[in-house]
């Protein structure tokens, strides 16, 4: 038994909706189905989700503007007229709309979740319509009806474990189930979402609450690459990767697949297979638990922007017991997540997304350094980018640091921070934004000196 789940490209018009059903239609295995909402149809256009978020920023008390609603209406209405699906189906689509404006009203955060939740529990509905009048057996199936109990923080739920057990009950029902990603519901009732392109995320919880044998997740490329494409032309496929060298390149960078989407098929070793909707016959690229080491001991190079570094310096800050408990405990309280901490004898720094300090949150967290930590110097580094070098063999491999730093000069990167951990799967250089896409082709160029011979 198969989860499938499709992201935005796969499920944005009618087409795209013909090449889910005949995927579905190959392999009798694929049992669930988790989609996305319809995504970008072509460069330029706007994803549903992002519609929505308009949508719900535009709801006041009495009205909301009626073209932010016919924009996410006409996506809908494209596809099921092309479908020739039944016109109440679009009855359907707007009273849901109506419904959650109505109920959530009163509450900004609800109501954008409510409402980014409509996009693919609307999606599931009109997929579930569109594999019926094709004649499959194809049921439709909420998050609520699946038991996905997540907590209650909008935006950014995290499913409880007493869920999976619901989940597994999903095996006796017959055909093929459609399941909208992104969302569950908590126990105080609200529709709650996952982060941005969760609908990974859920796609996950369902593979793991079924105890299938793979979870397919199909996309819009061939397979994931050792590094973006959009910095490198033509990059090597990457055939086979770790659970955890795909958690360290999602985390920086690699948007292919979610980082968070990993934590629920990891336990039960359930092998991850990115596709590609438009090419099903390609291999694909498969996440597993281990794998053999094909030479390369560095698989992938990421990068992410938008980190900054609160740097500070404190004479015999080595000596002082209980610093670094007291500098963290600033930033939980203040509600602020940290990525990294180098540090030197005297000095420290925690890097982390630069997004956390707004509204005079950045002035407080100073503030308070300052004056619980007396600390001697005190300032904030921005415009960071992280890079990070991942792969298995690394390890097992003398030389990579240095090719590494070799790689970063020959860029004229000035290296901010490194940082390794225990497991040496990654290493981790902190260089500025402005050196990142330079830093990166370098390091390429000097891991995979083959691939970039024969592209020349
Ligand atoms: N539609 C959501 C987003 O755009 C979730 C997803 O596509 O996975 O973030």
């Amino acid at each position: 038994m198969k989860v499938v789940k499709f992201g935005g490209s796969s499920v944005a018009s009618a087409t795209q909706y013909k090449k889910v059903a005949s995927i579905l239609a190959a392999d009798p295995e694929r049992k669930a189905v988790i989609v996305s909402t319809p995504g970008k149809r072509h460069e330029g256009d706007t994803k549903t989700t992002d519609l929505l978020i308009r949508l719900a920023e535009s709801v006041g008390e009495r009205d909301f503007d009626e073209s932010a609603f016919q924009a996410v209406l006409k996506r809908y209405q494209d596809i099921i007229d092309e479908l020739e699906l039944d016109s109440s189906l679009m009855t359907e689509v707007e009273g849901h709309l109506h419904e959650v404006i109505s109920m959530y009203r009163h509450s900004k955060d609800r109501l954008l979740d409510g409402l980014k939740a409509s996009g693919e529990d609307l999606n599931a509905k009109v997929m579930a319509a569109y594999l019926t009048s094709l004649g499959r057996k194809a049921t439709y199936i909420s998050p609520k009806r699946a038991g996905m109990i997540v907590t209650d923080e909008p935006g950014n739920a995290q499913i409880l474990p007493e869920s999976y057990p619901e989940i597994a009950k999903l095996r006796d029902i017959e055909g093929v189930l459609v399941i909208p990603g992104f969302f569950g519901y908590s126990y105080e009732g609200n529709i709650v979402t996952f982060p941005r392109g969760g609908s990974d995320i859920t796609g996950s919880i369902i593979a793991a609450g079924l105890d299938v044998t793979e979870y397919e997740n199909f996309t819009d490329v061939d397979s994931i690459y050792c590094v973006s494409p959009k910095m490198v032309d033509q990059p090597r496929e990457l055939k086979e990767l770790t659970y955890r060298e795909m958690r360290e390149l999602a985390y920086s960078g690699f948007s292919v697949f979610h980082d968070e989407a990993l934590q629920p098929v990891v336990h039960k070793k359930i092998p991850v297979c990115v596709k590609n909707t438009n090419r099903p016959e390609a291999k694909g690229t498969r996440i597993v638990a281990s794998r053999e080491l094909d030479g390369h001991p560095v698989i992938g190079i990421a990068s992410d922007e938008g980190f900054c570094s609160i740097n500070m310096t404190k004479y015999l800050m080595n000596r002082e017991l209980g610093f670094g408990r007291r500098l963290l405990e600033i930033l939980e309280d203040e509600g602020v997540s940290y990525e990294h901490t180098p540090s030197g004898i005297d000095n420290m720094s925690v890097i982390l997304r630069s997004h956390q300090l707004y509204n005079g949150q950045e002035a407080r967290v100073l503030n308070r350094i300052r004056e619980e930590l007396q600390v001697e110097e005190l300032y904030v580094e921005r415009d960071l980018a992280m890079i990070m070098v991942v792969g298995e063999g690394m390890n097992q491999t003398i030389g990579i640091a240095s090719k590494a730093t070799q790689a970063l000069a020959q860029a004229g990167a000035n290296i901010k921070m490194i940082n390794q951990g225990s497991s040496e799967v990654s290493m981790m250089f902190g260089v500025n934004v402005a050196d990142v896409e330079k830093a990166v082709r370098s390091l390429y160029h000097i891991y995979f000196p083959a691939e970039v011979g024969q592209k020349a």
